[in-house]
């Protein structure tokens, strides 16, 4: 047993190395400086200067992006894409030391020996295997989520603070995961054949239940939300709001620079209420029309019931994916179970396995569940820039957020990898708009005679 528990260890410790140094690369290219990378600033006038023509008021928008700042953001994204692969197989080399070595089934018996409550059990080893394999994983999440942002000049945070906000994280997942465990296995054991279909359901309860609470529980561990001051932004912001449908009453301001550069902000809220919740580094780096046009977007994921439909698609998604990680584990157990340990799928000691083939078959459907998503973000810019009506605000958050997605990617990769429409897409998107609509824009004063207008 010994040797098998060395075999796996190694074996973990070259997946992550060989993650590292696949990933070391695209990291060199991150060391370009910030400065270098910056957009090439715009001003009324050059707005006003902007052809007629989408397509060539388009390529006026990208030429405003640096060489330096597309290599830099390809290799960004390039890496962030490798990641998926390299944490999945390093998620199933974790999974192979916790199975091979006969760790799972231990751990299993462990608890067994001090724990009566079939319940309790069940929950201290769901809690335990999120701490155990978080901790195995650390190497990839320490690069990933901490030298790889700064690489990239994504984040200035401390690596004390970065890792304090971990240790919450962490603290969040192994409760929920304890308790999605310990409800996962109660449906197994209740229904050993057609545990996936209604677990399916269960997942997707879950996930209604999370959104729920993440928004007054989860997020104000890592962040303080204020409401925003009076002001222009907020009278903006709320206005468009009441026109469309939006209750919300105030808009929050949340202190996201304190791990990210990102611009981004949310309408989060079921049950009739909602709480707009803008981040600082949106307010701090776009001006009104910006902020608008963000907000519109996300003001069309609330009034477009985007959470619902998602959770609905996830629900059926997982049907399926239920199905196949139901029969793949059932074989493999029915080959390896008892050389692991396992009594069958009804142990808990089964979940690294279960986790795997679940982290395979997802892996597969990527392609599925980013169009999903894409879908979903392409309505919410329509939605969003016909609520803004800021078309050239719009074009612009779209080249800042090229800081982490690629200005145009290439059509497989954009099928495959992403979730949001690229810069080329959104600013082409807003041209074709900002030129169907010039009307409305720019409407002729109804006290001066003018040609144009027409009863
Ligand atoms: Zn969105």
């Amino acid at each position: 047993m010994k040797r098998g528990i060395a075999a796996w260890a190694l074996l973990l410790v070259c997946v992550l190395a060989a993650a590292v140094i696949g990933l070391l690369a695209p990291l060199e290219a991150g060391k370009a400086s910030r400065e270098a990378a910056q957009l090439l600033p715009a001003d009324a006038a050059w707005r006003a200067a902007l052809p007629a023509d989408p397509e060539a008021a388009t390529a006026a928008y990208l030429a405003r992006i640096p060489a330096a700042a597309q290599q830099r953001v390809n290799a960004y994204v390039d890496g962030e894409n490798a990641l998926q692969f390299w944490g999945w197989l390093a998620g199933l080399a974790v999974a192979g030391v916790l199975l091979f070595t006969g760790w799972s089934a231990r751990l299993r018996d462990a608890i067994e020996a001090r724990v009566r409550a079939s319940g309790l059990r069940t929950a201290l080893y769901g809690a335990l295997y999120v701490l155990i394999t978080s901790l195995l994983l650390a190497p990839l999440a320490v690069y990933s989520g901490f030298f790889r942002e700064h690489a990239f000049g994504m984040s200035n945070q401390t690596l004390a603070a970065w890792v304090t906000d971990q240790a919450v994280g962490l603290a969040v997942s192994a409760v929920l995961g304890a308790l999605a465990i310990l409800v996962l296995y109660a449906v197994i054991r209740r229904a050993p054949r057609s545990w996936w279909a209604w677990g399916a359901g269960v997942a997707t309860v879950f996930g209604a239940l999370l959104l729920l609470i993440a928004p007054a529980v989860i997020d104000p561990l890592f962040n303080t939300y204020k409401p925003l001051a009076a002001g222009e932004v907020r009278d903006s912001i709320l206005s468009m709001a009441r026109a469309n449908g939006v209750p919300a009453n105030d808009v929050l301001e949340f202190d996201a620079s304190r791990q990210t550069h990102r611009i981004s902000a949310n309408v989060s809220g079921i049950f009739g209420s909602a709480a707009i919740r803008l981040n600082d580094n949106l307010l701090k780096r776009t001006s009104l029309p910006e902020i608008r046009a963000v907000t519109g977007h996300e003001m069309g994921h609330y009034v477009l019931n985007h959470i619902y439909k998602a959770l609905i698609i996830m629900g059926v998604l997982f049907v399926a994916v239920g199905l196949a990680v139901h029969h793949i584990s059932s074989w493999l157990l029915a080959r390896y179970g008892s050389r692991w340990g396992l009594r069958g799928l009804t142990d808990v000691a089964s979940l690294p396995l279960l986790a795997a083939v679940f982290s395979t078959v997802m892996l597969f459907a990527t392609p599925v569940t980013n169009n999903l998503t894409m879908s979903q973000e392409i309505e919410a810019d329509i939605f969003g820039i016909n609520v803004a009506r800021e078309p050239d605000g719009f074009a612009e958050v779209a080249l800042k957020l090229s800081e982490y997605r690629k200005v145009k990617p290439a059509a497989w990769e954009a099928f495959i990898f992403n979730t949001h429409p690229s810069a080329y897409d959104r600013v082409l998107m807003a041209m074709r708009w900002k030129a169907e609509n010039r009307a409305v824009l720019s409407p002729t004063p109804a006290t001066a005679p003018s040609a144009a207008s027409s009863e």
